[in-house]
């Protein structure tokens, strides 16, 4: 047993807001919401991020987020939802157990996600040669 919040979620001793569960992942309210109603799913098994979770076991991920996602929109009356996820402290991981943001999105919710930036002359350009020479292969 991990010393994780989340796998203690799961196994029930630590309490939780549960909204779905099925035998390989399980959504439960954020305890901090972006938005009132926003959803963690998490696979039942611990994995650290996104890179060490096995292919099947993302794939319920998203199948749950599939399945949930539209009761969210009727439940709640939101106009949309963002997906997110945070992979690695850099990003803002704190939980090493996977999880998938669901936050529901109103037209008048005046959310503001990151600004763009903007590329300089050819260096969009460098930049997808830089990615293109690790991902052409693949
Ligand atoms: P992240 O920054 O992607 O690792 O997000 C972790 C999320 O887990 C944050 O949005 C927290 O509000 C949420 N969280 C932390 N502890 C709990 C908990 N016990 N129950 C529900 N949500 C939690
Ligand atoms: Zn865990």
């Amino acid at each position: 047993m991990h010393d994780c919040i989340f796998c203690k979620i799961v196994v029930g001793e630590v309490p939780s807001e549960k909204v779905y569960e099925d035998d390989d992942t399980l959504a439960f309210l954020d305890i901090s919401p972006i938005t009132k109603g926003h959803v963690l799913v998490i696979t039942k098994k611990h994995y650290k991020d996104l890179l060490e979770t096995p292919s099947s076991d993302l794939e319920k991920c998203i199948l749950t987020i599939k399945k949930i996602a539209p009761k969210l929109l009727i439940a709640l009356e939101a106009d949309g939802f963002n997906i997110g996820l945070n992979n690695g402290e850099a990003s803002g991981q704190v939980i090493k157990h996977i999880h998938f943001h669901i936050i529901p999105r109103y037209h008048n919710d005046n959310l503001r996600m990151w600004e763009g930036q903007s590329y300089q002359e050819g260096e969009m350009k460098d930049y997808g040669d830089k990615i293109r020479k690790f991902t052409i292969e693949l």
